[in-house]
């Protein structure tokens, strides 16, 4: 039966007939050196398998491309017969006894860590979905894991898989365990020294571990995530388990991004960060938290129990990550990390205007795009803005809709909360199994007595336009609308041949490399679009200058402004092309409150926005 909880308890004194030794001798090579050994009862075939894709992240990344030097032997160093059955699996004809495999691990994950591993001569972050093969037919055993790293050198392990004895002896390889196979997939596991810190709440534990990099303050950190568990555990009425660890990795120029587990969470930003991006920080931390909740227990009937050897479709990604989208910022802000201003700036800037500036908002439907993540958000290319919308976007906005509604219709006595609470009880009585939409639906009308079925209906079947903000924000005072352009900031006099630059609106992004500027995306009927510009395209001249750099063609541009065309010779793969383009002010939209508001609009949006 499939299931991820588990105690550290239940690991203490156990044995494991698939055993995994992991040894870092190799670690400034990027190597792990991986030795399986597996007790066999019967000889015979033997299957085993590495997942091609990590649960959480939706793209086929075959894993096993990483892995090399197989040997595979029995326990007295005989080798075996075994072939390949495809890419990720092989078979190998076992004796009675010990079949020992042995494999060597590139464990090199450059720019992010939170989907694969990272092993250097002063730290290993590993994923085992990338290194441990799985038994087939034996996933639901206990699984044991060793760790041969010099401890003195490598002081901390952080990992939510379980010690299986209480002490180990500085000089002993730790052995950690999982109950199953799929609780080994969902344990990643930082080794090093980094910053340790943990805290009790009702009874559970909460680690976090910071490998970090920079200007930056943990305790500051470790402070802020003690209030958003207990902000959390709130909203659900405590924690689900007995120990969970926050992982989280800031180094200069990592992309941002972060992985959910059933005990742990993996956290990843560039570390040069000012306040602006460390309470992004927080809501990325808010986000993964509530996945605890939403998408390790309650979630699609799709995604647990997993067939790690392709992709598993859900049409239910607007669930899990949608609400999650929205609840990250909205809880931030319930949290106290945000000012109310400071919340309505984020929904305008990160949420609203992405969204109504992203013309792929109304090419799908959410369920579409949930069902073809594997080859859509994974898979994004130039032209991806324009033919696709994120489910975290799109997701979050529906989910913003629903609470507004649910709010509102309810006479501000109910909230998404009372619905998620009811999905909650609905996991406790049968963790085994996942949810439809139908139950969904369900759930939330019965909790709220608030209907939602047409209108969510035709949300997650509809087009982005489909979502009446008007609407809905106007029942609670509030309106969302295109600011008069502001004026620019300007310091000191005006000097004469400077212009006090604003920059406009084209629909192009642009990238500056090695002295040449080259447009990365047009978007769909934007000035860009209507002036016949391309991706790929290199920017030479722009009104008979030479423009190399991003600045410097908003400069120029800016100089002959949105009254008449600039000229603008491009050189693409076959010659030269010269094309006019007439930019735009830049749209700018705010989120505000209505001074008329009336009471009960007023009463609405507290209820809102209560703490
Ligand atoms: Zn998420």
């Amino acid at each position: 039966m499939y299931s991820i909880e588990q105690t550290d308890k239940q690991l203490l004194g156990t044995s494991a007939a698939i055993r995994y030794h992991l040894h870092f001798e190799n670690a400034h090579r990027h190597v792990v050196r991986v030795v399986m050994e597996i007790d066999v009862a019967h000889e015979g075939s033997l299957v085993l398998g590495l997942p091609v894709w990590i649960p959480g992240s939706y793209k086929i990344r075959d894993y096993i491309s990483t892995l090399g030097s197989f040997s595979l032997t029995n326990q007295d160093g005989k080798p075996l017969p075994w072939q390949w059955l495809s890419k990720n699996r092989l078979a190998v004809q076992a004796e009675s006894g010990m079949l020992r495999v042995e494999y060597m691990y590139y464990a090199y994950e450059k720019d992010s860590t939170i989907r694969s591993s990272h092993v250097t001569r002063n730290h290993a972050f590993l994923n085992l979905v990338t290194c441990c093969l799985y038994v087939e037919g034996r996933e639901q055993e206990v699984h044991h894991l060793s760790f041969h790293h010099d401890r003195l050198r490598w002081k901390n392990v952080s990992t939510s898989l379980s010690p299986v004895k209480e002490e180990f002896a500085p000089n002993e390889a730790l052995v950690l365990g999982a109950l199953n196979y799929d609780i080994v997939v969902d344990s990643p596991v930082e080794i090093g020294n980094h910053f340790v810190a943990s805290f009790e709440h009702q009874g559970s534990v909460v680690e976090t571990a910071i490998a970090y990099r920079g200007n930056f303050n943990p305790e500051w950190l470790q402070d802020r995530i003690k209030t958003l568990v207990e902000r959390e555990a709130q909203i659900f009425g405590g924690l689900p388990f007995d120990r969970y660890v926050f992982i989280i990795h800031l180094f200069p120029g990592m992309r941002g991004g972060g992985l959910e587990h059933a005990r742990s969470s993996v956290n990843a930003m560039d570390s040069w960060g000012d306040t602006t991006k460390l309470h992004r920080l927080l809501s990325l931390l808010v986000h993964e938290f509530l996945h605890v909740w939403n998408i390790k227990r309650i979630r699609p009937l799709e995604l647990g129990p997993f067939d790690y050897n392709r992709e598993n479709y859900t049409r239910m990604l607007w669930l899990v990550e949608g609400a999650t989208s929205y609840y990250d910022d909205h809880l931030t802000h319930r949290c106290g990390f945000y000012t109310r201003a400071d919340y309505f700036k984020i929904l305008s800037k990160d949420h609203l205007s992405p969204f109504f500036r992203q013309p792929g908002r109304n090419e799908a439907s959410i369920k579409d795009n949930s069902f073809q993540a594997w080859v859509k958000l994974y898979l994004p290319h130039d032209d991806s803005a324009n033919r696709n919308v994120s489910y975290y976007l799109h997701g979050g906005l529906i989910f913003l809709c629903l609470e507004l509604w649910i709010i509102a219709e309810s006479k501000g006595v109910k909230r998404l909360d009372d619905g998620f609470r009811a999905l909650w009880a609905m996991y406790k009585k049968r963790p085994e199994r996942g949810i439809t939409e139908e139950e969904f639906i369900e759930a939330v009308e019965s909790a709220t007595g608030v209907a939602i079925r047409e209108n969510l209906t035709k949300w997650l079947n509809g087009k982005g336009d489909d979502l009446p903000f008007d609407e809905l924000l106007g029942r609670f005072g509030l309106e969302w609308k295109e600011q008069t352009p502001t004026e620019p900031t300007k310091i000191g006099e005006e000097i004469p041949g400077m212009p006090v630059l604003v920059k406009l609106f084209t629909g192009l992004t642009l990238k500056a490399e090695s002295g040449r500027l080259v447009v990365t995306q047009v978007e769909d009927f934007s000035p860009a679009y209507e002036a016949s510009i391309g991706a790929d395209d290199e920017i030479i001249f722009v009104n008979g200058q030479r423009c190399t750099s991003a600045e410097e063609f908003d400069t120029l541009l800016a100089k002959k402004g949105t009254e008449s065309a600039s000229e603008l010779v491009l050189s693409s793969d076959l010659g030269m092309t010269t094309v006019h383009l007439t930019p735009k002010q830049m749209p700018d939209f705010a989120l505000t409150a209505k001074d008329e508001a009336s009471d009960e609009q007023k009463a609405l949006l507290e209820f809102w926005l209560a703490r």
